[in-house]
């Protein structure tokens, strides 16, 4: 299989080959410091397996200064008593910096990552610039009630900022994920604490980098890459953050929960899935098929909401797996860098490990691969080829577990309404997606579907306003959407006698 790489480190644009030699520290209280334990680690390109360079490793050390600085900037700094309107300028000032600055965040998205830049530059940056500017809209709209009860009182209720949030967010949309827990954040009148994932710090710190620029005080935004078993478990078990919130695999979203019991903070969390696309013979077959590939093969399967299990109705099964298989094969593998990829590769060795194992597992338990699935694509960096799996069995593990690469297990249906209980029978409930031109059964099948979110004749669409997270283990709270808020506010009931 051809895989292309390019460009080397020589090539890129003297942007980015200055922000990678440049020391990358923690920011912590307005400054780019050291780790104190004076530790660094490696953050490779996923192209090519090479150092891309070297990040100041946070530790419970560094959480502890970025807590108090985070606290102090909420209890006594000048954020306290900034305006909603003055909160709301400052978040669009930094979607406004981010709009200047999309080609290095792009680039820097793309290097560190490995998702196509092209990609980057539409859908991570503007995406995340779209959050942002979505949600200072909300800083002066964040209201309480008056509420009428019986006797001579006036009774009202406040939203305030919930205090100090930990947010820790994983790789696979590095920016767009910082940006998904800022925003609201910032909106509400918190303060945070940032840490990314260990594979992708770099666009996190040029975000940290540009919030300084534009003006937030000292302490409201700290980020803190490191590890997530010390600096990550020391964000959620810390006393004195006021909420944690988390996105990354249901098996650390529960070591956060229990962390988090010590002090009681409030978790919102964003997990994984393993979503259903059902696919009716009713529907468009071409959209159906291009939709199908895109809901697996987006950002390397590397997707909490990715379409991995398909149902199709028996009689276009054929025609729609071998379809799939024939997007997935007329797709070019290479780097991130290269405008032509539209398949990267995965971010991390342990990933692709964890891909091509879950692919030998099916492999092994007698389903059949319609393509890919020949291991790791390459010598040289982390290259999955897409993979299309036939004969599986509900029982499977590539049939209950999250992959999280570019792999579809695809299974026909004849009755459907029994479809739906199978569609159901996962302990995740992220998203899923249904095919087919007749609406009483779309609407019929997108209620009975136990999922955050339904797609009907798409899949993947997102936008600001619109409520995102998990029903079952793929998460508590939403994120976007107004609904956001309410995971950074309490609220206070005020009541007067009159
Ligand atoms: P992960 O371990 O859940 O990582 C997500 C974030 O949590 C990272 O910042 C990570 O730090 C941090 N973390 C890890 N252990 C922690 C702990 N004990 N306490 C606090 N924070 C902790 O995910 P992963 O290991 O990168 O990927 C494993 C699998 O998770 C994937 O294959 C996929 O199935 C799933 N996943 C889901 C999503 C999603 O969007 N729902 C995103 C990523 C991964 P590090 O920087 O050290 O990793
Ligand atoms: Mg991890």
């Amino acid at each position: 299989m051809a895989v292309t790489y390019r460009p080397e480190a020589a090539e890129l644009p003297a942007f980015a080959q200055k922000f990678l030699k440049d020391p990358k520290k923690l920011f912590i209280d307005g400054k780019f410091v050291d780790a104190k334990s004076g530790k660094t680690f490696p953050v490779y390109n996923p192209a090519t397996g090479e150092v891309l360079a070297n990040v100041a490793e946070g530790d419970s050390a560094d959480i502890d200064l970025a807590v108090a600085a985070a606290r102090r900037a909420f209890e006594s700094g000048p954020w306290r008593s900034f305006s909603p309107s003055q909160r709301a300028r400052l978040i669009y000032q930094l979607a406004d910096k981010m709009e200047e600055r999309l080609e290095d965040f792009a680039l820097l998205e793309s290097l560190d990552n490995g998702k196509p830049l092209a990609v980057a530059r539409v859908a991570d940056v503007p995406m995340s610039i779209d959050n942002l500017r979505y949600m200072s809209g909300w800083a002066t709209k964040i209201l309480g009630d008056s509420i009428p009860i019986p006797g001579e009182f006036h009774a009202y209720t406040r939203r305030e900022p919930i205090g100090v949030a930990g947010q820790i967010i994983p790789w696979n949309f590095p920016l767009l994920m910082a940006a998904w827990k800022i925003g609201p954040a910032l909106a509400a009148g918190c303060t945070i604490v940032l840490k990314p994932a260990e594979q992708t710090p770099l666009t996190a710190l040029l975000l940290a980098e540009i919030a300084a620029e534009v003006g937030f005080p000292e302490g409201v935004l700290n980020v803190v890459p490191g590890y997530g078993e010390t600096a990550g478990a020391a964000i959620a078990a810390h006393p004195d953050v006021d909420k944690v919130a988390f996105t990354g695999s249901t098996e650390v979203g529960k070591l956060i929960v229990k962390a988090a019991a010590g002090n009681l903070k409030k978790v919102t969390l964003e997990l994984g899935g393993k979503s259903p696309n059902i696919i009716f013979a009713d529907a468009n077959i071409d959209e159906a098929i291009a939709g199908a590939a895109f809901g697996i093969f987006f950002n390397m399967g590397q997707c909490c909401t990715a379409g991995s299990r398909l149902f199709v109705e028996r009689s276009v099964f054929d025609q729609v797996t071998q379809g799939i298989a024939a997007a997935a094969k007329g797709m070019k593998i290479g780097s991130g860098l290269d405008q032509t990829t539209d398949i990267g590769p995965l971010v991390s060795d342990e990933q692709l490990d964890r891909v091509t194992g879950y692919i030998q597992s099916g492999i092994d338990e007698g389903a059949r691969t319609l393509t890919g699935g020949s291991g790791r694509a390459s010598e040289r960096g982390y290259f999955v080829a897409p993979t299309v799996i036939v004969d599986v069995k509900p029982s499977m593990k590539i049939m209950r577990e999250e992959i999280f690469g570019p792999v579809v297990a695809a299974t026909p249906f004849d009755d459907p309404r029994e479809i739906l209980a199978e569609a159901n029978d996962t302990v995740y409930g992220l998203a899923a997606g249904v095919w087919t031109k007749d609406v009483g059964n779309a609407h019929r099948v997108a209620a009975a579907l136990r999922a955050g979110t339904v797609w009907v004749n798409c899949y993947n669409v997102f936008d600001a306003a619109l409520p995102f997270g998990g029903f079952k283990q793929s998460g508590w709270g939403r994120e976007m959407s107004h609904n956001a808020l309410d995971c950074y506010t309490e609220t206070k009931s005020v009541v007067v006698k009159l």
